[in-house]
């Protein structure tokens, strides 16, 4: 095939039959897991004002300073296409007055500038779910085995649940404190992005990839160090719901993540199957958020996962050879109208029905439906000619095995159903 004159812009994927119907059928274990812990959709737009992630994500964070789909509009108006789910959904719950609590879930595409590699993309699908207006550490430990339980459902078994606290308003200016003067007298092993982290937010030199960022934080205070009682306290309920509930997970004193507005819990999943990016989704507590916009004081927790990185790590599902459809064939002109009718029939009983009409334009119009049936892997034809129509019958010939019947008319919905 010659190239084509246009192309998909980098970092975005097309995903073709049976690819894009795996993913349909994730997406679906997604919303069916998050309706059993009682989340409903809430489906907001796909651009907001930049103000929307710029207040919430972080003036420091790497999404907000070098990840963005930022642009203005005709009227000038400064737009971000959404990098994440939560700015939106609490920008969308405090407009629209939605009471509180309320547990929300979201499943979209999400767009961030980064170099495109095996699990990287510049959009990128997500589920999340946000427990709005609950405190109880209960929740939090609640929303990991939420994660755990859609990664189960889909038969990913080397899932680990990574977990810290981050502190809160009261414990963590003091940290930081501690922490700046740590890394302050580590300025010269520090990148230039990190010299300015240090100036904004100190706690993301966590995240930094760079060697020598990364062996100046090694022995650093932990944000765990400087928990005050009440998170202390917090993050003892959530490891205690966790054990109860027989739930394994790894204290994980660097996971800081990359947004700002985590508070106490921050948790990940990573599966040792995705290589470099191994993080299949990760979520935390955000009691302040709310107010970050203006609203109500109001404790919140939530997640996001990554759909394309939970297709690379599930475990590949065998394309089966044939699929649910039938091909109705006729032999002449004379029997088409009736199969077209047969088809709709079907199609009312629920069975996947097809028929080839360009076999009209050839001489070997049978020979021509049936290959057509099998080159689009249907399961069955359901042959009507001239011996079927005067005796009440079809022919259904079974594609896998070339094994053909003859079933009463008056039952072909049943029978098909019943077959294929
Ligand atoms: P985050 O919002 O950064 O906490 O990301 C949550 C999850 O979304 C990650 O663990 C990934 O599974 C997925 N994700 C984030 N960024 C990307 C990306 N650029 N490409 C593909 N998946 C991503």
């Amino acid at each position: 095939m010659s190239q084509p004159k246009v192309t998909r812009p980098k970092g975005t994927q097309d995903l073709l039959p049976p690819e894009s119907e795996r993913r349909r059928s994730v997406e679906g274990v997604a919303r069916s897991v998050a309706a059993r812990y009682g989340f409903r959709e809430i489906i907001t737009p796909t651009f907001e004002h930049a103000d929307v992630f710029v207040k919430a994500s972080g003036e420091t964070s790497d999404i907000v300073l070098k990840e963005m789909y930022q642009f203005r509009d005709r009227a000038e108006r400064e737009l971000v296409l959404r990098p994440e789910g939560t700015p939106g959904v609490v920008r969308a719950v405090l407009e629209n007055r939605l009471a509180v609590p309320a547990r929300l879930y979201y499943l979209g595409s999400y767009f961030r500038y980064g170099r495109p590699q095996k699990g990287r993309q510049r959009e990128f699908g997500q589920v999340g779910v946000e427990a709005l207006g609950e405190a109880s550490g209960w929740t939090d430990a609640e929303l990991i085995a939420f994660g755990v339980d859609f990664f189960s459902e889909l038969g990913i078994t080397d899932c680990r649940v990574l977990l810290t606290s981050i502190g809160c308003r009261e414990c963590r200016p003091a940290y930081r404190e501690q922490l700046v003067g740590y890394l302050s007298v580590r300025r010269p092993e520090l990148c230039p992005d990190c010299l300015v982290r240090l100036e904004r937010n100190p706690m993301r030199v966590f995240d930094c990839k760079v060697e020598t960022c990364k062996v100046a934080v090694a022995d650093a205070p932990k944000p765990r160090s400087g928990l005050c009682n009440s998170c202390e306290e917090h993050f003892g309920v959530v490891r205690q719901a966790l054990d109860s509930r027989g739930l394994a997970y790894e204290i994980d004193d660097r996971l800081v993540r990359g947004l700002d507005y985590y508070s106490r819990t921050t948790f990940e999943y990573t599966s040792s199957r995705l290589g470099a990016q191994d993080s299949l989704g990760g979520g935390g507590r955000y009691d302040y958020l709310f107010e970050e916009f203006g609203g109500p004081p109001t404790p919140a927790a939530g997640l996001a996962i990554g759909l394309e990185r939970t297709m690379l790590a599930s475990p590949p599902t065998p394309e089966p050879a044939r699929r649910r459809l039938a091909f109705v064939v006729w032999f002449s002109e004379a029997e088409l109208e009736h199969a077209v009718k047969l088809a709709d029939r079907l199609r009312a009983a629920g069975i996947p029905t097809r028929l080839d009409f360009d076999a009209l334009g050839f001489e070997k119009k049978f020979k021509h439906q049936v290959k057509a049936a099998d080159s689009q892997g249907a399961s069955a034809c359901v042959i009507i000619g001239p011996d079927e129509l005067a005796h009440g019958v079809y022919s259904v010939k079974n594609l896998e095995t070339g094994e053909q019947t003859q079933v009463p008319a008056n039952v072909i919905s049943e029978h098909l159903r019943a077959t294929l």
